[in-house]
């Protein structure tokens, strides 16, 4: 059985540490969307050309763009064995396309966690992280409206999901190895059904 995870949260809940880990532990891709833009941007192809003032500013992406570039993410052959999908779906349109493309590849999510977050713990965490790594949406202008979009857009995705089971929510307000313990064990049950 592939193993199919969703991270949702908001940013600087720490969905990208803990989806590399999961990856690394399961041997599954991490599908991070936010990444695919950067790299895209970086290569200045011609998504990145699109996207990039959007992503920098801290707004979301127009949903077909993104459904494109997931649908062609999770047909290719590394994902045999599942993926970790972090940053995408945001939106219920997003969301509901996901689930047409899993009917269509007879998918399913084998477990969908929900990291808990306030929003002052997570402007510090991404304050922090603009020092450290130097995200250009880092900024307290961007990082403000990230988390509004993602109250406005993606945390309805919590109810979406909730309703259909394999649904856990995590406190994300712990050190990285705490959240990653627990994800794993919620993971080791998941592994063997
Ligand atoms: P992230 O690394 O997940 O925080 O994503 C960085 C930025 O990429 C976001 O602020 C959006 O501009 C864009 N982005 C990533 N994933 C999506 C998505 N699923 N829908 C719309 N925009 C996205």
């Amino acid at each position: 059985m592939p193993l199919n995870v969703l991270l949702l949260g908001p940013q600087g809940a720490g969905k990208g540490t803990q989806a590399k880990r999961i990856a690394a532990a399961y041997g599954i891709p991490h599908v991070a969307t936010g990444d695919m833009l950067r790299a895209a941007i970086a290569e200045g192809s011609d998504v990145g050309t699109r996207v990039k003032s959007v992503v920098e500013s801290g707004q979301l992406v127009p949903d077909d763009l993104m459904i494109d570039l997931i649908r062609a993410r999770i047909a290719a052959e590394d994902t045999d064995a599942g993926f970790i999908l972090d940053g995408f779906p945001r939106t219920t349109a997003q969301a509901e396309a996901l689930d047409t493309m899993f009917g269509d590849i007879g998918r399913n999510f084998s477990v969908v966690f929900a990291l808990q977050l306030g929003d002052q713990v997570a402007i510090e965490r991404l304050l922090l992280r603009g020092e450290l790594e130097g995200r250009v949406d880092d900024n307290p202008e961007a990082i403000a409206k990230r988390l509004a979009a993602y109250h406005r857009e993606t945390e309805p995705l919590v109810e979406y999901y909730r309703t259909r089971g394999n649904f856990v929510t995590i406190p994300a307000d712990r050190t990285e190895g705490e959240v990653f313990d627990e994800l794993q064990e919620v993971l080791e049950q998941a592994a063997v059904v």
